[in-house]
């Protein structure tokens, strides 16, 4: 396997260790040593193993301060001040995995549901009725009650729907690690991203706190992001459960998983997930002592940043609204929005019976979530054209390493946004995003593109849906 236990421990001891030394005598060499690995992340060269442990053993707030401004310079570098805007779907809370830190794990009485078909579009028809675009289809894992071809048939549903002029254009799916014929269902399908956690890269915590079930296997587990890129599903997504084990640990588990995928596929991880441990009622007690403070997860979020540059960075409503503003400064590329993490929650039509998969901290409507990313100078984007385009796997980052995907992003994100205005925006809504949209044409260098995202704008104004580059 790809995870080194003791490489990974050695690696943030010695940094421990260089750490404590310097501040022992004058700081000097720490210091900077420390600038110039900031700086080369800056550069949006990426990090050693070596340097992301020596940043994420920084606790001096000046060094803080400086890793937080650079993760903001490397966001808007290769996102420029876009957010993309999504919410999770859940379709099945069965589940036969007893994962400690989760509301669905078997040990759990409740009355467990599965959305029928006609569900599924009532729940898509609020959603649509938000103005979503993008969803993440969740799933526990149960072959008998949840088995694929049931999500197959989710899927379906969700992209055959029409509610007025909205429309669900991408579904990323979070269903449990299978098999390479199961990741071809699911191609075959039209998913956006495949997205599984590792929730901890530490195996004993693992096996700990996954205490029986398939999900057990970590080396199943571990490789199922493999199974997916052999299956062509080449935008995968990968995350931590941070606060399982030491946050810094999944930090360097993280980029080993990500070099890994890069090694053998040539692209490593399209997104990566950072949701951190939650209150959860039916959770099953395992004494965790990793809680991290909201700092700490900042400069989790800010060395991430730095060190898989052109990786997307999601964060979900497990975070507060005000902490979730801060992350976005920091790195933070994906939120979402306006979610209901319990099957049947959106349309309440099971809500009264389910139960969440995790404690909510961020309530925010998507039009409050909306309008505050307007009052910062943000783009909430609602793009879905990458994946539909064909721009994925290696194409993608062979673009955003190049900066050239700015080309298509920024055009995509200000016409789905004044799409979303035009559609489900408040009057004030609307004049805010035409002020935004002004002020974002005159900064499009290229003419032609200016030229063109300014015409697309208006069609929509007339009336023109789903146009893209
Ligand atoms: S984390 Fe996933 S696999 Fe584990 S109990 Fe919850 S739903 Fe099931």
């Amino acid at each position: 396997m790809f995870i080194y236990d003791n490489y990974i421990h050695n690696l943030l001891r010695q940094a421990e260790q260089s750490a404590e030394s310097a501040s022992a005598d004058t700081g000097a060499a720490t210091d900077a040593e420390i600038k110039k690995i900031i700086e080369k992340a800056g550069r949006l060269e990426g990090l050693s193993h070596r340097e992301v442990a020596q940043l994420l053993m920084c606790r001096d707030q000046k060094h803080l301060e400086l890793i937080f401004q650079t993760a903001a310079k490397v966001k808007a570098a290769v996102y420029g001040n876009r957010v993309v805007m999504f919410a999770p779907l859940y379709v099945s809370d069965w589940c036969v995995n007893k994962c400690a830190y989760c509301n669905y794990n078997s040990l759990h009485q409740f009355g467990r549901s599965r959305l029928t078909q006609e569900q599924v579009r009532m729940e898509v028809e609020v959603l649509e009725k938000m103005g979503h675009k993008r969803l993440a289809l969740e799933a526990g894992q149960d072959s008998e009650n949840c088995p694929i071809e049931y999500i197959l048939e989710c899927l379906d549903t969700i992209y055959s729907m029409k509610t007025g002029k909205g429309a669900i254009r991408r579904v990323n799916v979070n269903v449990a690690a299978t098999s390479v014929e199961d990741y071809k269902k699911l191609k075959a399908a039209g998913i956006g991203s495949y997205i599984l956690f590792q929730e901890t890269y530490h195996r004993p915590t693992y096996e700990k706190v996954h205490i029986a079930g398939p999900k057990k296997d970590f080396d199943y587990h571990l490789t199922a992001l493999d199974r997916a890129m052999e299956a062509g599903l080449d935008d995968v997504g990968g995350g931590a459960l941070f606060g399982l084990y030491d946050p810094y640990f999944e930090v360097l588990g993280l980029m080993l998983h990500n070099e890994h995928l890069e090694k053998n596929y040539g692209v490593g991880f399209h997104t990566v997930s950072v949701p951190r441990l939650c209150k959860a009622d039916g959770a099953i007690a395992a004494g965790y002592l990793y809680a991290l403070s909201d700092e700490v997860f900042m400069k989790i979020t800010a060395v991430l940043r730095l060190a898989i540059p052109f990786t997307g960075i999601i964060v979900s409503t497990r975070e507060s609204y005000a902490l979730r503003k801060k992350l976005i400064n920091i790195g933070v590329s994906q939120i979402s929005a306006g979610s209901v993490t319990k099957v049947g929650g959106y349309s309440a039509g099971l809500a009264a019976q389910s139960v969440a998969q995790f404690e909510k901290n961020d309530n925010s409507k998507i039009e409050d979530i909306a309008s505050w990313l307007l009052d910062e100078n943000l783009i909430p984007s609602f793009c879905t054209a990458c994946y539909r385009s064909g721009r994925t796997g290696g194409r993608f980052m062979g673009l955003a390493k190049t900066g050239k995907i700015k080309n298509v992003c920024q055009p995509n994100a200000l016409m789905t946004l004044w799409e979303y205005a035009m559609d489900y925006g408040s009057s004030d809504f609307v004049e805010k995003t035409r002020a935004l949209i002004k002020s974002e044409l005159e900064n499009i260098g290229d003419e032609k593109i200016r030229e063109l995202t300014a015409g697309n704008i208006e069609k929509i104004q007339n009336g023109q849906r789903d146009l893209f580059v």
